[in-house]
């Protein structure tokens, strides 16, 4: 949320509203000097649901990551191809892989088809028949990124702190 004058960050959680000129704007604390400051109902609980909701989940996602240190493991988005191609490379038909694997070619082909997405066992599976990756973790440093991106916090901190002058 930004203040509709200068532009500033103004906390999702606690917009300032302020009658300036007949017009009532979300405005940052120093801009409501400008007009008339309404006092906006309270409703925490709709507040904390929603308003906020992008600081909280961005809060509740770093939590969860510092905590759980297995490696966040995910299927490629193109896994569909991947097979298709490597088991082609590899010269084997659908009912190769299947008997390879011990599935059915149906299921061969619907994972080829993209209208399935196996289960991990069976993606274990074809990474190892067909000596592919299927799997890539959610690297890290791609996270502290995320967190070093998210400027978020430190401008609420900011405006906390211009509030309490
Ligand atoms: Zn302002």
């Amino acid at each position: 949320m930004e203040c509709e004058i200068c532009g500033k960050e103004v906390p999702e959680n606690n917009p300032i509203r302020a009658k300036i000129e007949g017009t009532v704007m979300v405005v940052c604390k120093e801009c409501s000097k400008l007009g008339k400051i309404q006092k906006a109902p309270p409703k925490p609980k709709f507040v904390k649901q929603n308003k906020t909701k992008k600081s909280q989940n961005k809060k509740n996602n770093r939590k969860n990551y510092s905590r759980d240190d297995e490696p966040s493991e995910e299927l490629v988005e193109d896994f569909n191809n991947i097979v298709r191609n490597a088991r082609e490379s590899k010269d084997w038909s659908r009912e190769d892989l299947g008997k390879k694997i011990n599935e059915r070619v149906s299921v061969i082909t619907r994972i080829e088809t993209g209208k399935m997405t196996p289960d991990i066992k069976l993606t274990k599976k074809l990474e190892k028949a067909l000596n592919i990756k299927l799997l890539e973790k959610i690297d890290k440093i791609d996270l502290n990124q995320f967190i070093n991106n998210n400027s978020g916090e430190r401008t609420l901190g900011n405006v906390v702190k211009i509030k309490r002058k």
